[in-house]
């Protein structure tokens, strides 16, 4: 950890990703911390088996299978040491060990300390929480049958599936697991759901069909099984006499996710409306702190995927031109270079 390195990036989103490659092409070190124990930010942890249709040159692409593009991309290719379940808490200047003149920064996480000539964020929206059931302690059944993201479909294989939840991802998952649970229950507080009409209505024509059984307005009064998820009691949110009894393989949690800048509010960066000013340049109002991303805001961001990796290059070009400023900050062409900076990465 003591090893310094020319960047490091705060957060392995696809952003995150794309900037450890962008400082690759540029043949400066680069180093990876992020809170989750994932690659992929929000599309590994919202929406990894969704099409999305509108990253330049994929005509429609799975989030997961563009997670893996990017890390064979940045981390295969580069020598580029990735951290995970490590939380940037905050940020300390000190003398370069190697010129005195210059200096260095230490980013103090919860697992040790890093330390780099500069520092790119790329946290998104933050460090991701999942939101935990009101009402009812899950911890004891997580790794159990509890779960809170859905990682790989086949996770949830001829299982008996209980999803608790009644926004978008909670019916999503619904739909999207017909195909894999062998039965799934989809329990919500109240009657109506929060989800996009047509979601719904296919939520209905499936529980007509019975494919789902809906139960509604009900809340999750009790757990248990023999180390693992056996049963889920339910009681009916108006009368708690009302109780009913599911079989289950599994639980699966979709009550949203909590995200905050969380360390980074402290950090002494312009913040507005929760994300990093960041000039044209993508420099933050911190000393060899640039952002690039969903966390960074500006005249006419957009919050996408596309625009992110963009921000990406330009703060990458700007941090090693401040490093070595002899560098120039357009890139030459990679038809021309190939990949400079490739050595054999992570497998
Ligand atoms: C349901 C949904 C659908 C979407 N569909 C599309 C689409 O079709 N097209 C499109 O372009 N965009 C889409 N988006 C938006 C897209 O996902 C984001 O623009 C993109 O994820 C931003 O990438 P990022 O790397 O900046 O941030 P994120 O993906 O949010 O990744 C940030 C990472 O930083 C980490 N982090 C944050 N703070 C810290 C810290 N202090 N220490 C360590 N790690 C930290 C987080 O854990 C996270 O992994 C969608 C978003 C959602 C929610």
């Amino acid at each position: 950890m003591s090893d310094i390195r020319d960047i490091t990036v705060i957060g392995a989103g696809p952003v995150g990703l794309i900037t450890a490659f962008w400082a690759g092409m540029r043949e400066a070190s680069a180093q990876i911390i992020d809170s989750l124990p994932d690659l992929g930010g929000q599309l590994t942890t919202l929406y990894p088996e969704k099409w999305i249709y509108d990253v330049p040159g994929h005509p429609r692409v799975l989030a997961r299978d563009l997670v893996e593009m990017l890390r064979e991309q940045s981390i295969e290719q580069f020598d580029v040491p990735v951290h995970l379940e490590t939380t940037a808490e905050r940020v300390e200047y000190e003398p370069d060990p190697d010129d005195p003149e210059k200096q260095i920064l230490r980013l103090v996480t919860d697992k040790g300390d890093f330390l780099s000539r500069t520092i790119v964020i790329s946290g998104g929206h933050g460090a991701f929480e999942p939101k935990k059931l009101p009402g009812y302690d899950m911890s004891p059944w997580e790794g159990k049958g509890a779960h809170y993201l859905v990682g790989e479909k086949s996770a949830f294989a001829g299982k008996k599936v209980v999803i608790v939840g009644g926004g978008d991802s909670a019916c999503d998952w619904t739909l999207n697991l017909l195909d894999t649970a062998s039965e799934i229950t989809l329990v919500h507080r109240r009657e109506g759901f929060r989800a996009h009409e047509i979601t719904v209505r296919e939520i209905e024509e499936a529980k007509d069909a019975g494919k789902v059984d809906v139960r509604v307005p009900y809340q999750v009064k009790d757990v248990s099984g023999n180390g693992h998820v056996q049963t889920i009691t339910l009681y009916h949110s108006e009368d708690e006499g009302d109780v009913v009894e599911i079989a289950a393989d599994a639980v699966l949690l979709q009550l949203g996710f909590k995200t905050a800048l969380g360390p980074l509010k402290e950090w002494p960066l312009e913040v507005h409306k929760g994300a990093i000013v960041v000039d044209p340049l993508m420099k933050t109002s911190m000393d060899a702190v640039w952002a690039a991303g969903d966390i960074t805001t500006f005249d006419g961001k957009l919050k996408l995927i596309a625009t992110g990796f963009a921000e990406a290059a330009i703060a990458v070009s700007q941090a090693v031109h401040y490093i070595r400023p002899d560098m120039k900050i357009q890139p030459k062409y990679s038809t021309n270079t190939g990949v400079p900076g490739a050595v054999e990465g992570q497998p």
